[in-house]
């Protein structure tokens, strides 16, 4: 039987662990630290930005406040952060989950999800790139592909995230010529698909 957040509350919020993030050799945060105090649920979820599409910035952006679409994908890149390249793919049309997805589409981001780690791996100087669904903020389904810098052993894994607000943020220049390679990439994409056998 499932546990209620009432239930985990009570179990956790005078159990709270201290993992031993000194040791962590890609933790960005120095010095002594503790846990939070675990506050309460609250009666709902906070509601997301854009529920069922009403106001939503996506649905209200046009093709050119885009870096790439096309007919069913558009990805956008927000204010250049501490990583060399972080953009979001989002659906066209406003869908909340992953899993609202009719089975064309879902089909479709498949490779979509591979082009556009393919591009941004394409740039000179990218270790890995994070491939990320979150979905607490804004409803408009999107995904985070974010560029990790190669050669630093401390950047590896989902603190990149958060190194993304601790490095500086990427110069203007170097930003949009990384942007301008991912979307020549993108542009020069020849369909992958196996030739039907049938
Ligand atoms: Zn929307």
């Amino acid at each position: 039987m499932p546990e209620t957040p009432e239930q985990l509350y009570e179990r956790a919020a005078a159990a709270l662990r201290m993992p031993p993030v000194h040791e962590w050799d890609t933790f960005p945060f120095d010095g002594d630290m503790r846990p939070r105090q675990l506050r309460p649920p609250a009666d709902a979820d906070p509601p997301r930005s854009g529920a069922q599409g009403v106001e939503c910035d996506s649905c209200s952006k046009a093709d050119v406040d885009y870096l790439w679409t096309n007919e069913r994908w558009r990805l956008f890149a927000p204010q250049p952060n501490g990583l060399p390249v972080v953009v979001l793919l989002e659906a066209r049309e406003h869908y909340a989950e992953p899993g609202d997805l009719p089975d064309e589409l879902a089909s479709d981001l498949g490779v979509m999800v591979a082009r556009v780690e393919r591009a941004v791996r394409s740039l000179p100087g990218i270790g890995r790139v994070h491939v990320c669904r979150w979905g607490d903020g804004s409803e408009h389904l999107h995904w985070w592909f974010m560029a990790r810098p190669a050669r630093f052993s401390q950047l590896i894994g989902s603190f990149a995230a958060v190194w993304d607000d601790v490095l500086p943020p990427t110069p203007d220049v170097v930003w949009r010529s990384n942007l301008d390679h991912v979307v020549q990439r993108l542009r020069d994409e020849k369909d992958r698909r196996a030739p039907s056998t049938t």
